[in-house]
């Protein structure tokens, strides 16, 4: 943790005076608890240590980015031997192909497949694949769900003018009267649906994918010959093998990926259906990095893994093992604890605690236990995680339960989320 005399707190000091606001994006101490560690030094397994040494149970995985453990020896042994051979060339090697057959024989939807960066770049191409297809505007996507930070969807208004947010239509997620009023509003405008795999949208509980509105966006873009999107950069390969959606028997036309594909090394995926593949190349997307072999020579390892292991069977079972101790304990501890989504993505919010504070105090106790999480952002479990890394964050959990028992009224109001209070969630 910061400590006054802490190499993270020294560092805080230094970024301070050369990196604007210190951080930026999702890693803001704006956000978090001040003793969360703004620093790391590095990641094995299931574990990351911060600026000063101290050893954390990771249950961020960097966001999605680690799915069999950081520096998985047959990941990176691929990465690094293909950095001996060659990265940013000046054009792909065969590994581009070989991923995107990969890719498009796991994901029943794909056909196809281009390669990028960031999850942002893939969601971004997604919409002009739908423009280009359809010769249409409108974009129709669920309100506070998150799709990347351009200037087309970043959560925060500084810097967005109203012609980046134009021909843009929100619906409520799993409400299929609002997505219907929606597609009715954009009238024979409308290019794209889009769609997170289930509603994990932040400081809120999480929700599974009602069915029936996942066939509903299906028929209303095939009745509008419009294509329909899921956002798989965050869920994927953490609920199915395929597109999550294949597990309730509706097929995108678009994907999109990133984060866990290579597990942490640089590189996104746009994946998509024959019905699309004019429109893709027909647009003019590219990027300095986006040809590099490396990423490619991880992803095609991680994605072997992925089709060869039980990964996902075991975090789906450590994640239940976890959900259900958590449930105990919290009972025991008296507190309203409330546990939403996927197993393998759980996102924790105590009941009656409007400005987070419990949850702010509850993640201050876990961390000062050895166990990072997160106080109103979905976490993530790794298939590096074992049943004695559960069990003990269970044990951590049932001393910051008894902590925050002990602390819960004299709790100050998290001032940094006050404008959750003010309505804006
Ligand atoms: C993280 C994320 C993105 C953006 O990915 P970046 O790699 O951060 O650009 C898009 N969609 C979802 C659902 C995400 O979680």
């Amino acid at each position: 943790m910061a400590g006054a005399n802490s190499r993270d707190r020294e560092l805080r000091e230094r970024a301070a005076a050369v990196i604007p606001g210190g951080m930026y994006g999702h890693q803001s101490v704006a956000l978090l608890p001040d003793d969360c560690p703004q620093f790391f030094e590095r990641g094995e397994g299931a574990h990351i240590w911060d600026a000063d040494g101290r050893r954390y149970l990771d249950f961020m995985c960097a966001y999605g980015p680690n799915l069999f453990g950081y520096a998985q020896p047959e990941i990176d042994a691929a990465y690094v031997r293909q950095l001996g051979l060659g990265d940013t060339l000046t054009g792909p090697t065969a590994l581009m192909v070989e991923l995107a057959e990969a890719l498009t024989g796991m994901v029943s939807h794909a056909d196809w497949a281009m390669f990028c960066k960031n999850g942002t770049d893939a969601t971004s191409m997604a919409l002009v694949v739908s423009r280009a297809h359809t010769k249409r505007k409108t974009v129709v996507r669920a309100k506070g769900a998150y799709h990347g930070a351009a200037a087309w969807c970043t959560p925060r208004p500084a810097g967005v003018i109203d012609s980046d947010r134009a021909h843009q239509l929100f619906y409520d997620y799993n409400d299929i009267a609002s997505l219907e009023a929606a597609v009715a509003q954009a009238g024979d405008d409308l290019a794209c649906i889009f769609a997170a795999p289930f509603k994990h949208d932040a400081f809120i509980d999480q929700a599974e994918p009602d069915p029936a509105y996942a066939r509903r966006a299906r028929e209303l873009c095939d009745a509008a010959g419009a294509l329909l999107v899921v956002d798989e950069v965050r869920a994927g390969f953490r609920l199915s093998r395929d597109c999550s959606w294949s597990r309730i028997g509706v097929q995108p036309d678009l994907s999109t990926w990133g984060k866990c594909v290579a597990n942490g090394h640089a590189i996104s995926a746009l994946l998509g259906s024959d019905k699309a593949r004019a429109a893709a190349a027909s647009i003019y997307v590219t990027g300095s990095f986006w040809y590099a072999a490396a990423p490619m020579a991880a992803g095609l390892e991680t994605l072997r893994l992925i089709r060869e292991t039980d990964y996902l069977e075991r975090i789906t079972a450590l994640g239940d093992r976890l959900r259900a101790g958590l449930a105990e304990r919290a009972s025991a501890a008296g507190f309203g604890f409330r546990q939403t989504g996927p197993s393998t993505l759980p996102l924790f919010l105590f009941d009656d605690d409007p400005d987070l504070r419990k949850g702010f105090c509850f993640a201050s106790e876990m961390l000062a236990r050895g166990v990072y999480v997160h106080p109103w952002h979905n976490m993530f479990l790794c298939a590096a995680m074992t049943e004695a890394d559960i069990d003990q964050a269970l044990d951590a959990a049932e001393g910051a339960f008894a902590a925050l028992k002990r602390q819960v009224r004299e709790l100050a109001p998290v001032e940094k989320l006050a404008f959750l209070s003010a309505g804006a969630r």
